[in-house]
């Protein structure tokens, strides 16, 4: 009984439609067959040297763009013809009215007066909320649902030469999730190319990393829209998932994302590594301790049951150190470390249908099979047909499924 249940609530909470077309962003680059120009190439892990200035062969029209690491709105992106059409195309009528939220004078997020017994606006920063209250608004992904398994995301990405860490995931034919801000795709061009090559899961990080609840409507919009379009222009593929700052939605900022087909991937543990010797109390061996206990819960049976999905950071050396040294203990503690897509079923997570990501049974047997090689599985290698391999298997679906069940088995 319980099982059909199941059924009818994921039919219900199947991923909303957006109302905007995205399909038009400009974009020279084919993302099956991604060439990254010769550049100095750092392959050193020392902090030092790791990150080489480069000059890409992208043209950044700068008129065209928000200021990089302005507000998404800033070089007068709110009163242009674009961003006016795409504002005006939306049914703010139907948008949520959550207030738009402050910050302390620390710069932490006010959280005094919200109602976290209600949480009316299914605001995760106050309570972890993932399902939204609000109706046509897509609900957050949290969690791998597979036994065992290690969802693995980076945040924070491109930036400079990164190339000894792809290199590294690329030799132990590992996937991730990338979580690109849009600032630093539009600055680091190569990074976000090598990750579409690499077959990553590219999503938006937002352009300027702000907290998104604390935006109005048309800054959360511009901030979505703007880095979506970054990552379209550069890789050739507009990202369909996408995750909050310090993971800071409720459900008028889901719903915005709804409007651009966006889901947000969040988190279930967090390692904290990009704070560590910049954070008071937390040091290189608390990080380290975190993996510790979270590699751990791969074989003690926290995640007999379902999986995780881990907040990690590319940002630099030290955070891509963390997860490098303990990588090899991660693998033997999960039967599985896995990108979102592909945990989650998502064969299609870029608008653009040509790039096709296997099926979680597919990608692991493909896995447990391969012996050597230096390239990487999914559909996004550039292979002459690679645009072909189509899954007979309805992702959004089965997506929403695993939600029906996840929401009543909870
Ligand atoms: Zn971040």
């Amino acid at each position: 009984m319980w099982k059909y249940q199941a059924l009818l609530i994921s039919l219900a909470s199947s991923v909303a439609f957006g109302a905007v077309d995205m399909s038009q962003f400009p974009s020279k680059t084919d993302p099956t067959n991604i060439n990254i120009p010769n550049i100095p190439q750092t392959t050193s892990n020392d902090v030092a040297t790791e990150c080489q200035y480069y000059q890409s062969n992208f043209t950044i029209e700068k008129s065209e763009w928000p200021t990089i690491w302005g507000l998404a709105t800033s070089n007068n992106m709110n009163t242009s013809a674009e961003f006016t059409a795409l504002y005006n195309s939306i049914d703010w009528t139907k948008a949520p009215q959550a207030p738009i939220r402050s910050l302390t004078p620390q710069g932490g997020l006010n959280l005094v007066g919200y109602d976290t017994v209600n949480d009316p606006d299914c605001w995760w920063s106050a309570t972890q909320c993932k399902k939204p209250k609000s109706p046509d608004t897509n609900g957050d992904i949290a969690t791998c649902p597979q036994p065992e398994t290690w969802g693995l995301t980076f945040d924070d990405g491109p930036n400079c030469s990164h190339n000894a860490f792809y290199d590294y995931l690329e030799t132990n034919k590992q996937r991730a999730s990338m979580f690109y801000i849009g600032s630093n795709v539009l600055n680091w061009p190569y990074g976000a190319l090598r990750g579409l090559k690499d077959g990553h899961h590219l999503c938006g990080h937002t352009w300027s990393h702000k907290m998104m609840t604390t935006l109005t409507n048309q800054e959360v919009l511009a901030e979505l829209y703007y880095t979506a379009k970054a990552i379209k222009f550069v890789t050739g593929v507009t990202p369909l998932h996408w995750r909050p700052a310090l993971g800071d939605l409720d459900d008028r900022v889901r719903w915005i994302a709804t409007q651009l087909n966006m889901t947000a991937i969040l988190w279930n543990l967090d390692t904290d590594d990009w704070a560590a010797n910049s954070t008071p109390g937390i040091t290189p061996e608390t990080v380290n301790q975190r993996y510790l206990d979270f590699i751990k819960m791969g074989s003690n049976g926290t995640f007999a049951e379902s999986g995780n999905i881990v907040l990690s950071h590319e940002i630099n050396n030290m955070t891509m150190d963390f997860f490098v040294n303990h990588y090899p203990a991660i693998k033997q503690n999960y039967k599985h470390v896995v990108d979102v897509a592909t945990c989650q079923n998502i064969a299609n997570p870029y608008l653009e249908k040509v790039i096709t990501f296997p099926s979680f049974d597919a990608s692991e047997t493909q896995n447990a099979s391969t012996v050597t090689g230096s390239g990487v599985v999914p559909g996004a290698t550039g292979s002459s047909n690679s645009g072909n391999t189509i899954n007979n298997y309805n992702g959004p679906l089965f997506i929403a499924a695993l939600f029906g069940l996840l929401m009543v088995a909870v």
